[in-house]
């Protein structure tokens, strides 16, 4: 797919990703939002996304994207990072309404149901970052789009870590460099960057996890009383999950912070064996094999313990 093809009709574009945005979200959607801004500057481009966090500050675009849907009857709207129709409420209305659809992902089939007119969706994929580059002419991208699809594929690999990051990852990371990106500052400030209280309720969340399954599995949790106590919102806490992950001898890391009465965001890394999208997935949530995550009702206790029986059946399963 080239991307100004797709929309070389278009007068008017909507650009979203999904719920919560993370750094592939912003990445990919600020990269294609400057790409087109630069390369057809005659068109009319809106971004819509949840309000950003503050450590993405140095994304071109960031303080034009809109929180609410405009009533507007977009040429062609465009979704990126998103498997699901369901994620990215509230502007569902602005795709429904639009007059051709498109979908930039690398969310796995089962749960990219190839929602919109046209899909691009490539599982293998590091990030949405790494498949929307896919679709750009390369003398075509500015510094500034380069600046977003390193965001993106740095946020998706864990620094070029993850078992996602493939040569081809690293590749169009290189060609970002060549941009003129200050790349150090964007991992530093972007991805490990912690603010005082962050470090502070880490040190917490590390303190009070729980070790169960043989050492196999570690999980933690943050209340809302605790949220208010250091000020800080579920945007805060991504780095949390990271570190459990790192516990030696663990499989799996699960990360919950509450966000209602008996209601919990979950999130969860496996290392090598255990399938956590499939788990998700059976929550009503999703991601990826290695990373995944979802909204579920109950206590701490009932959904670890809950997650705890899915791990077990799929170490049976490999058993046999
Ligand atoms: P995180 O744990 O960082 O929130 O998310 C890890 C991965 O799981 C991301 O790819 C994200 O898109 C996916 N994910 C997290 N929460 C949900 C959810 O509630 N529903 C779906 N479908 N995917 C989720
Ligand atoms: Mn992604």
């Amino acid at each position: 797919m080239n991307i100004l093809e797709e929309i070389k009709d278009a007068a008017c574009v909507g650009i979203t990703g999904h719920v919560r945005p993370d750094g592939d979200c912003l990445g990919s959607t600020l990269g294609l939002y400057n790409y087109l801004k630069v390369n057809r500057p005659d068109l009319s481009v809106d971004l819509y996304l949840e309000q950003p966090g503050a450590e993405f500050s140095y994304l071109t675009g960031i303080d034009e994207i809109l929180h609410t849907p405009k009533n507007v009857a977009y040429d062609v709207f465009i979704v990126l990072d998103c498997g699901s129709i369901d994620r990215i409420e509230p502007f569902t209305q602005c795709f429904e309404q639009a007059k051709k659809t498109i979908c930039i992902d690398h969310h796995i089939s089962s749960q990219n149901n190839d929602f919109a007119d046209i899909n691009l969706v490539k599982p293998e994929a590091s990030s949405a970052s790494e498949v929307l580059y896919t679709t750009f002419d390369e003398d075509k991208v500015n510094k500034a789009v380069a600046e977003c699809i390193y965001t993106g594929i740095i946020h998706d690999t864990g620094v070029f870590k993850y078992s996602c990051t493939s040569a081809k990852t690293m590749e169009i990371a290189g060609k970002m460099m060549e941009k003129g990106i200050a790349y150090s500052d964007i991992i530093d400030n972007s991805f490990y960057k912690k603010t005082y209280v962050q470090n502070q309720i880490l040190g917490r969340a590390l303190l009070e996890s729980v070790l169960f399954y043989d050492g196999k599995c570690i999980f933690s949790n943050v209340t809302r009383d605790e949220m208010a106590f250091y000020g800080v919102t579920g945007k805060e806490l991504g780095g949390i999950i990271e570190q459990l992950r790192l516990t030696d001898g663990v499989e799996v890391a699960i990360f919950l912070y509450e966000t209602g009465d008996h209601e919990h965001k979950v999130s969860m890394r496996s290392k090598k064996q255990i399938d956590v999208a499939k788990i998700a997935a059976e929550f009503g949530g999703g991601g990826h094999v290695r990373a995944a995550g979802f909204t579920g009702k109950g206590t701490v206790y009932s959904i670890v313990n809950k997650i705890g029986e899915m791990i077990e059946r799929q170490y049976v399963d490999m058993s046999q």
